[in-house]
């Protein structure tokens, strides 16, 4: 049998630190489903937080990181984000990435929403992403690594003792071939482009949780997701992100009256922890009121926040005026494939790592500019490791259990968008979720788990993964009764630490065909 040794799926900073690493020691296969920098990693903007400073500390960074999390955290994932950053973040620099200077030479650190430090650094102001992104591609050694472009992975191979032994990929033709491999790393981003409003790249759609749950890895804390409180909006629709960084350099939030709606909100004002800030957004406009983040007190803004002054110009935004629409909209996934330190699921063969892994460090709510750093940090672990394995033996492949669904109809990505917006968005309900449930369960998603990718276009297959991603959001969101970090619910407005602080919704194939609506309840704490 023809197998490649690792087979990294996406090309995001998780992939891609991921990919540098291990090919030091075996070669890599990146598979990726549009073009190399289409990624969210290409559009972030805010910057990497890391413990760096004179009068920073990495328990700092960490008592910041639980906070935001809501003590829902894994202490041990925050403790090793945390302490290895400045390692691995002075390894990126040695290898040449530039990240911005002061007049002495020294690294500039950036202040953001929730952190107690200035600890924030950023390339070339608000294009971090995108030189980040650009000075790792920069290092793939192209003789240990194969680059696969405009091909999506459709479909884990399974062997008869359930370990992961590769991937099946379907190009842009719609022709299906399975590449086997060692070690297959899903590095697929978070699923952003499920909701109508969102900061997320369009390829981010949630693919690799359906795909790891289809090949039974468990999935946890699906409804911890995080709204960015400020996306730019005109004519009912967001067009990318207006940076964390603008609200940390002065910016307010008021009305179209000037009134400031943060004031009486959080001691922290506009620099409260997102969720706080998404929220009080979202009530205003709700009332039908309009929100603008005044900038009129930030000099030089174009100089600043080059990215954020050419999305509003490009979208007839006069900066001159001072002041740029806003709106909430899906920006980061807490949850995910769960996984441990070393990135691996519970699926022998099978990682996870980025976004789309859920390693705990988040807790509910992720700290501005610990996602990169997630990516860096956990990517060089993970690479560090496959880099030093021994090479492994597939088990022979299962025999094909797929079944052909009778695809009746699927429903349109838009109407998916638009129901998880308002029936699963920023506040949240009991009976929009159940209505949600109700709604996701006619297309029957123990048929949906098993479906074979071979007869189905990638069209039907991206349907499929969102049909299932948005089941596991509506079910995890209706089953926490209470609010905690990006979860918010209107009924259980409440922080319950008693019933909910060390209990975790987790899923598996098996539990999801059920369909009982019967939640799984895990202690991950003793
Ligand atoms: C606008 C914006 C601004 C942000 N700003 C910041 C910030 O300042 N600081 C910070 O820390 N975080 C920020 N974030 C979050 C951060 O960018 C992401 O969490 C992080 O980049 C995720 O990296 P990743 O490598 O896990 O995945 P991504 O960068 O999302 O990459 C996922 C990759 O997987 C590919 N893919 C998906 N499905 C398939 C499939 N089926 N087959 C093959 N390939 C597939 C995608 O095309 C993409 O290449 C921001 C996010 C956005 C959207």
């Amino acid at each position: 049998m023809d197998k490649v040794e690792v087979v990294i799926v996406g090309s995001g900073v998780a992939a891609l630190q991921t990919a540098i690493e291990t090919s030091k020691s075996k070669h890599v296969t990146i598979i990726t489903k549009s073009k190399l920098r289409h990624s969210n990693s290409y559009l972030a903007q805010g910057g990497i937080a890391v413990a760096m400073s004179e009068q920073d500390n990495p328990s700092f960074h960490q008592k910041d990181t639980i906070q935001a999390g809501r003590y829902y955290n894994n202490e041990h994932a925050v403790k090793m984000l945390v302490e290895q950053a400045p390692y691995v973040i002075s390894n990126l620099i040695d290898s040449g990435m530039r990240f911005d200077h002061n007049q002495d030479g020294s690294l500039t650190y950036g202040m953001e929403g929730a952190h107690s430090e200035r600890r924030i650094l950023h390339s070339h102001g608000d294009a971090t992403g995108k030189f980040v992104t650009e000075h790792l591609l920069s290092k793939l050694d192209t003789s240990k690594i194969d680059i696969v472009e405009d091909t999506a992975v459709v479909e884990l191979i399974i062997a008869e003792d359930h370990s992961c032994i590769g991937v099946k990929v379907m190009n842009q033709k719609g022709q299906v071939e399975s590449i086997y491999a060692e070690h297959i790393v899903l590095a697929t981003g978070g699923c952003g482009s499920l909701f109508q409003l969102t900061s997320n790249a369009s390829t981010v759609a949630g693919d690799g949780l359906a795909l790891a749950l289809k090949a039974g890895a468990r999935i946890r804390d699906m409804e911890f997701i995080q709204f960015h409180p400020t996306l730019l909006y005109c004519n009912g629709k967001t067009h990318g992100l207006v940076s964390e960084a603008v609200r940390g350099e002065g910016a307010i939030l008021v009305t179209s009256h000037g009134k400031k709606i943060m004031e009486a909100v959080h001691p922290l004002k506009d620099l409260a922890p997102r969720h706080v800030v998404a929220q009080t957004i979202y009530s205003y406009m709700e009332q039908g009121e309009m929100v603008f983040l005044d900038i009129s007190m930030i000099d030089h803004f174009k100089e600043h926040f080059p990215t954020v002054a050419d999305i509003c110009e490009s979208n007839g935004i006069n900066l001159d005026e001072g002041k740029i629409p806003v709106s909430p909209g899906n920006h980061f996934l807490m949850g995910g494939i769960e996984t441990d330190e070393l990135s691996r699921t519970s699926v022998k063969g099978l990682y996870a790592v980025g976004e789309v892994a859920c390693t705990g460090v988040h807790g509910a709510n992720r700290l501005a500019s610990n996602s990169l750093l997630e990516g860096l940090v956990y990517g060089h672990a993970l690479g560090h490791y496959l880099g030093a394995v021994p090479p492994r033996k597939l088990a022979k492949e299962a025999r094909q259990t797929g079944v052909k669904h009778s695809l009746r109809m699927l429903p349109e990505i838009a109407d998916i968008q638009n129901s998880l917006m308002q029936k699963a968005g920023i506040v949240r309900n009991g009976k929009d979720l159940a209505s949600l449930k109700a709604w996701l369960e006619t297309y029957r998603i123990d048929e949906l788990l098993d479906v074979a990718c071979e007869d189905l276009t990638l069209d039907q297959l991206s349907k499929i993964n969102a049909v299932i991603v948005s089941w596991l959001i509506a079910e995890s969101a209706l089953m926490r009764k209470e609010s905690r970090g990006g979860h918010y619910r209107e009924d259980y407005p409440i922080e319950n630490d008693a019933e909910w602080l060390h209990t975790s919704i987790v899923w598996d194939k098996n539990k999801v065909k059920s369909l009982k609506g019967n939640v799984y309840y895990e202690s991950i704490k003793a």
